[in-house]
């Protein structure tokens, strides 16, 4: 039982940054306004994620942490519009099977909250204890109980970049919300949750950058919306990292897309060089399929050409009317 759900587990929980992406989309899913994510050793030694949500009630602490126990009941029409993040009730199962894991939280009306500590798939006792309103998830020792998993991570500060551009991503995806990431104590991403694009820009790439960007203007191709912001030609990157690529708010893997937004750059980058932004797609959620598996950030469109044009114009008007 403990092997069948260290092996589960590694479905779910590939590295660190797939844990903060579980961790913190659960608390979008509890209606947090403010979510703070705390890493020291790239997430190997501990992962912490704060939220001001909605909480975990005492009882259900034990169910949260048990393998396909979810809150989110979605009949299965549902699936296909996904409105929460979470739907499989097999994160924190996972990610309690290969750490110790402790969770407190406090439904914000009850007088105190309750904690519950999980080593290792093993889940101790309930207690009450004084918090606040909403839930703390703090995941110690990842991986020490699955050495195979433990080796195949990368240095700290790979992991650690990688659990901020998960973050960033969120962040781009949910401007309204405000997120805060500190790695080893020093805090490398903030964002005012004020629900402007620019706050979060500004958090994900710094006020220089992030107000000399080119907002998208809001373009629409049938029922495809593209908004957005895109870099300046000269603020590219040697590398694709600094662009973002969202599909109804979910940050996806679409190498089409990527192309779509490189090829609208075409003449105006570097050989070599990347153009950095965000570029957020929405469209009708059975014309696509995102999060077809737990760590892949993949996606499939029922229409990708019709996806990959209405991106390649929203970026390549941008362009054309902002640079000479
Ligand atoms: P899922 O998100 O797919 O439902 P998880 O294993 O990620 O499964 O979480 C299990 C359950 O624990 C959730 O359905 C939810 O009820 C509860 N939960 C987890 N994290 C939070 C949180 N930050 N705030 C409120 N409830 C939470
Ligand atoms: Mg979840």
């Amino acid at each position: 039982e403990a092997t069948v759900r260290r092996i589960a587990a590694g479905e779910v929980v590939e590295r660190p940054a797939s844990v903060v992406k579980e961790l913190v989309e659960n608390a979008l899913d509890a209606e947090a306004r403010t979510i703070r994510v705390e890493i020291v050793a790239g997430g190997r030694e501990l992962i912490r994620v704060q939220d001001d949500g909605t909480g975990i009630p005492p009882d259900e602490l034990p169910l949260a942490v048990e393998r396909h126990a979810t809150s989110k009941l979605h009949r299965f029409e549902d699936l296909a519009r996904l409105a929460s993040y979470g739907f499989r009730g097999e994160a924190l199962a996972a990610i309690s099977a290969v750490s110790e894991c402790e969770i407190v939280s406090r439904v914000p009306d009850a007088p105190y909250g309750a904690r519950l500590l999980v080593r290792y798939g093993r889940p101790g006792r309930v207690e009450p204890i004084g918090a606040a309103p909403g839930t703390v998830v703090t995941v110690r020792d990842l991986f020490a109980n699955v050495p195979a998993r433990r080796r195949f991570l990368r240095q700290d500060a790979t992991e650690a970049a990688l659990i901020q551009r998960t973050l960033a991503a969120l962040a781009l995806a949910r401007p309204e919300v405000r997120f805060e990431l500190t790695n080893d104590g020093r805090t490398v991403l903030a964002t005012g949750g004020s629900g402007d694009l620019l706050d979060a820009l500004i958090g994900v790439y710094g006020a220089e950058t992030a107000t000399q960007m080119l907002r998208l203007e809001e373009y629409c191709a049938g029922e495809i919306v593209v908004q957005g912001a895109v870099g300046l030609p000269r603020v590219s990157r040697p590398n694709r990292q600094a662009l973002f690529v969202l599909v109804n708010q979910r940050w996806v893997e679409s190498r089409t897309l990527v192309a779509a937004i490189e090829q609208a750059y075409h003449t105006l980058l570097m050989v070599g060089r990347y153009p950095i932004g965000v570029v957020a797609v929405s469209l009708p959620g059975d014309r696509v399929d995102v999060n077809v598996h737990p760590t892949k950030r993949e996606v499939r469109f029922a229409d990708e050409r019709a996806v990959a044009a209405a991106v390649y114009e929203a970026v390549r008007r941008t362009l054309l009317a902002h640079v000479p």
